[in-house]
């Protein structure tokens, strides 16, 4: 059978097998249409089911999570652990906390993931958790208990050499401690691998909470690069403004861009002045509160409400909110406007479609498996000091990340030239990510 038709036999059964879970179809139709090249060059690679063996995860745990408010209320969330594949080394990946998260979710997380830790050429394998629980507007002692509760069963399944759950979505350093807190005193083991995006005052290590943005930032400077280009002068939209959309800011604005405007579930903020992004900081990471009190102290910007950010012209497109947050018709105002570049700092947050109206309308884009990975290489490089029982510094720490992306970078270009399709940053990430993962699961033999 050719291979193009093996992969919808595949994608069929997939969607078969896993009912309801849209965004892992859409994760795995990506990947299966971007393999076929490798597929008829490695015919051994479908005579082992590799592929089909890819996309059923090894283990897939879900639980309860019962937890109390500050009123002495009884709340039931549902927890996941998705432990998609362990062929280059322990599962790896992070915890997202969002209402909107159920199965389907954690599964497309985890199958993207493992191409990304591939890509990072670092020994992590690919798995990703999580919970429906909602975090806005809970007290620090709500999330806690909360914490305490998710740990209470995930720390039978996790381990240093086992799983390294790290953060995402809803979690971040606060939630991250609590975690590591509760593995501690249950285990009773100071096992500092077994999470990694740890505060640094115990076992955390510098740059892991700027690096996907920064990692970010990098792959698109690399990429402007290659024609000579950088980002000094370029106008920016950044979505989001959580852990990865503040720190990939930070890094535009050194390196010379500017950030106009940036966003939140409930609209987005214009300032063309560029972005402030020691107050965005404090408005997110301190006080907790929503995108509109920017213009508060900045009072010459607009907050614009329930409105997309892609309607603010800029040259440079960063999204870094969440999953499908670029619909065609955004892909089609960004192109009017003038975007040439899109770089994915979230997890697929551009829809088929628009990627579809960037590729006919020549706009250079960047898959978030390759541009966000910086933040699973800097987990990495955290559990390398741990293991080491050693900590580098902040400038040390930053050059081995602007390496890691340039590598990253490379092997994407020269993957896809390799494939006759220079340029297509999608196909040099999926092949290069995919040989990886079916080299190893090759030889481990049937598992
Ligand atoms: N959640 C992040 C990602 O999407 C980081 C995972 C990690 O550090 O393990 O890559």
């Amino acid at each position: 059978m050719p291979a193009r038709d093996k992969i919808e036999t595949i994608y069929g059964s997939v969607v078969r097998r896993n009912p309801g879970e849209s965004e892992f179809h859409q994760a795995v139709r990506e990947v299966l249409d971007s393999i076929v090249p490798a597929l008829d060059r490695h015919a051994e690679y479908a005579e082992a089911k590799i592929i089909e063996r890819i996309c059923e995860p090894e283990r897939q745990i879900i639980f309860r999570v019962p937890w109390e408010d500050d009123h002495g209320e009884v709340h039931i969330n549902r927890g996941f652990r998705v432990e998609f594949n362990s062929a280059l080394g322990p599962y790896k990946g992070g915890l997202r906390f969002h209402p909107s998260v159920y199965l389907g979710i954690v599964k497309f997380l985890g199958f993207e993931q493992l191409f990304k830790n591939a890509l990072t050429g670092m020994p992590i394998g690919g798995g990703k958790g999580g919970s429906d629980f909602d975090p806005r507007g809970r007290s620090d002692r709500e999330v806690m208990r909360f914490c305490q509760s998710f740990m209470t069963e995930l720390y039978r399944h996790i381990g240093e050499h086992t799983d390294v759950p790290a953060g995402d979505t809803g979690v971040g350093a606060r939630e991250i401690g609590y975690l590591f807190g509760q593995y501690k005193r249950i285990t009773n083991r100071y096992e500092s691998g077994v999470l990694t995006g740890k505060g640094l005052s115990y076992g955390g290590a510098q740059v892991r909470r700027e690096a996907t943005g920064y990692g970010v930032v990098f792959f698109a400077e690399e990429m402007l690069r290659t024609t000579g280009d950088s980002l000094d002068g370029k106008r920016v939209v950044v979505s989001g403004s959580g852990n990865v959309a503040l720190y990939a800011i930070e890094k535009v604005h050194q390196l010379g861009g500017t950030v106009v405007a940036c966003s939140d579930s409930s609209g987005y903020v214009h300032d063309d002045k560029g972005i402030d992004v020691e107050l965005l900081k404090e408005i997110k990471e301190v006080r907790r509160e929503r995108i509109s009190a920017y213009t508060d102290v900045r009072p010459h910007a607009a907050f614009v409400a329930d409105r997309s950010v892609w309607e603010v012209p800029c040259q440079v497109a960063v999204p870094c909110a969440t999953q499908n947050e670029i619909s065609a018709a955004d892909a089609v105002t960004l192109a009017a406007g003038g975007t040439t570049l899109v770089v994915e700092g979230a997890n697929m947050p551009t829809t088929p479609q628009a990627v579809r109206v960037f590729a006919e309308a020549g706009v250079r884009f960047a898959p978030g498996k390759a541009a966000n990975a910086g933040g699973v290489a800097a987990s990495a490089l955290e559990m390398q000091q741990n293991a080491s029982r050693d900590s580098w510094t902040f400038a040390h720490s930053e050059d081995r990340l602007r390496e890691i992306m340039r590598d990253i970078h490379d092997r994407c270009h020269a993957t896809a030239e390799e494939y006759g399709m220079p340029g297509d940053y999608i196909t040099g990430a999926n092949i290069d990510g995919f040989r990886r993962v079916a080299e190893a699961m090759l030889a481990h033999g049937l598992i």
